[in-house]
């Protein structure tokens, strides 16, 4: 039977390049992954589409899919909220893809707790300094002031939430970054 496939996750604050580093990773396509596409409450920013970016749902349907025990994970971020289908995830890892969730802090954290395999691999995305993850934050230009300082206080509390992660990847510089999480999980993969 084939291996099962990882389930790789990254975390670490809003604003700290997780998005950036996972496509920086896909793109080079020096491990094979799949993305989990998660679902949201959240309204599409520009160039956002349905289906590729996430599943951009109302909160009803969002709360259905809690109440059916679709999630793996499910949480509340600055007034929305997001989800990891389960079924997908399962299924792809059981055909032996990688799976790549990227996902906030609170979410991470109960993926950890719940999926004991040991074919799990988790980094936390740390960024050098609070003024990058401001700057990061604020050059996106899609959120209001109040939205933005929720995110800002949210990842200062997170910076420190390391932990339960396997690694700790400095986002100093996004190729360099992605490199480092690649050669682990080649190495992960041969384990
Ligand atoms: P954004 O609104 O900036 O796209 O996402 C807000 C935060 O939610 C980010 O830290 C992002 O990584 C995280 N996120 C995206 N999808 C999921 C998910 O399925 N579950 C959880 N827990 N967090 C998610």
């Amino acid at each position: 039977m084939a291996k099962k496939g990882l389930l790789i996750i990254l975390s670490g604050p809003s604003g700290v390049g997780k998005g950036t580093v996972r496509k920086a990773i896909m793109a080079k396509h020096k491990v094979r992954l799949t993305y989990s596409i998660s679902m949201t409450t959240r309204a599409p920013r520009a160039k956002e589409v349905n289906g590729r970016d996430y599943y951009f749902v109302s909160k009803e349907e969002f709360q259905r899919n809690i109440d059916e025990g679709n999630f793996l994970e499910w949480a509340e971020f600055v007034g929305n909220r997001y989800g990891t289908p389960k079924d997908k995830v399962d299924q792809l890892r059981n055909e032996g893809k990688n799976v790549f969730l990227e996902i906030e802090i609170n979410g991470a954290t109960q993926v950890l707790s719940k999926v004991k395999d040991d074919r799990v691999v988790s980094f936390f995305l740390k960024p050098p300094s609070i003024e990058q993850l401001e700057n990061r934050i604020r050059k996106r230009k899609s959120e209001t002031e109040e939205v933005i300082r929720e995110r800002l206080e949210k990842g200062e509390k997170e910076m420190s939430m390391t932990e339960a992660y396997d690694y700790v990847i400095l986002n100093d510089e996004i190729d360099r970054a992605a490199e480092e999480i690649i050669s682990i999980i080649k190495e992960k993969q041969k384990a």
